[in-house]
């Protein structure tokens, strides 16, 4: 994804919502990534997400088209069978900028699929194939490993899968890890998020229409600011609230952010409102975290309390919509 424009308001820390769970979790050690709440409301597992994401790294940078890619999506599709009612695996073309035509895989995890009321949870699977944000230029050939930029999102959605068929839950849930995001080129925002247009263009039930979407991008990081992305609040305002008010700690920031070219877009533009949960950087020349779309996105830099605070907030949305 790449920053468009930045907008920076006023910041303030939000306060979670009320009777739903809130984290304490504040730095990356193993240890520390739990929550702690004081209901009966379930606990988001961040170090279980944490080793999700590292199993994705295992594969290597998972750029289409590479057998790294080709392994990932078996172990993603095998990893959702365990944890949802049915899964599938929507395959098309698209057309990169650089790259030519491309073949794709969108995996999609099904929960609860006669539920009427539903919630889309969204997140990239593949990484970058260059590391052109790097500060060194003979890193920009190299792939990126996306430990933050694709494998965190997808990490989060993968344990709340198991921990839904753990806890039961009454709501549907669509879990949509979409392809080919990464591959865009500056001035030409059609060149990114190739997998979610094709999903946009081509729903896996016809007349999909779920609640709303929520998006995962880049929810890893141990310094992340979530603030409120900038075409979400422009589609889907009112969903930002009600995830903002769910929200579970404090890398999560009541203030707009600034606006990204993401998934987020193309569904919006399908007529589903979907919001983008992204680490936007105020204080950054990219708009991003000093790891973008470069050779240090590594699991390293990962930290499973972050992971919480995700994973805990899409519990709260979702025990929120049950009620
Ligand atoms: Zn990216």
């Amino acid at each position: 994804m790449k920053m468009t424009l930045l907008y920076i308001v006023l910041a303030a820390v939000m306060t979670a919502c009320g009777s739903t769970g809130t984290s304490t979790a504040s730095d990356s050690t193993a240890d520390s990534a739990t929550t702690t709440t004081s209901t009966a409301q379930p606990v988001f597992d961040g170090n279980a997400a944490y080793q999700l994401a590292r199993q994705q790294c295992e594969f290597g940078p998972r750029v289409p088209a590479t057998p790294a890619h080709a392994k990932c999506a078996d172990w993603l599709t095998s990893t959702l069978e365990a944890c949802c009612d049915t899964v599938m695996v929507q395959t098309g073309t698209v057309q990169t900028a650089t790259e030519g035509k491309l073949g794709i895989k969108n995996i999609i995890g099904t929960i609860n699929p006669q539920a009427s009321q539903r919630l889309l949870l969204l997140a990239h699977w593949d990484t970058r194939p260059w590391a052109d944000n790097d500060p060194n230029a003979a890193n920009h050939d190299k792939p990126v490993m996306g430990a933050n930029d694709g494998a965190s999102g997808v990490a989060v959605l993968l344990q709340l899968a198991r921990q839904l068929k753990e806890s039961g839950t009454t709501l549907g849930i669509d879990i949509v890890l979409v392809d080919a995001e990464d591959m865009g080129v500056n001035d030409n925002e059609d060149s990114w998020a190739l997998g979610a247009q094709y999903w946009a263009q081509h729903p896996h039930v016809a007349g999909y229409k779920p609640l709303f979407g929520i998006l995962l991008d880049m929810v890893g990081s141990e310094d992340a600011t979530f603030t409120r992305e900038y075409y979400s609040m422009q589609y889907a305002n009112g969903f930002v609230d009600l995830v903002w008010k769910c929200a579970a700690g404090s890398h999560f920031i009541n203030a707009q952010g600034g606006a990204v070219t993401d998934d987020h877009i193309f569904i919006n533009r399908a007529g589903i409102p979907c919001i983008d949960i992204i680490d936007m950087r105020a204080d950054s020349e990219t708009g991003f975290c000093p790891e973008w779309h470069t050779v240090d996105d590594t699991i390293g830099n990962i930290s499973p309390a972050t992971l919480a605070e995700v994973g805990q907030t899409l519990l709260n949305v979702i025990a929120q919509l049950e009620q």
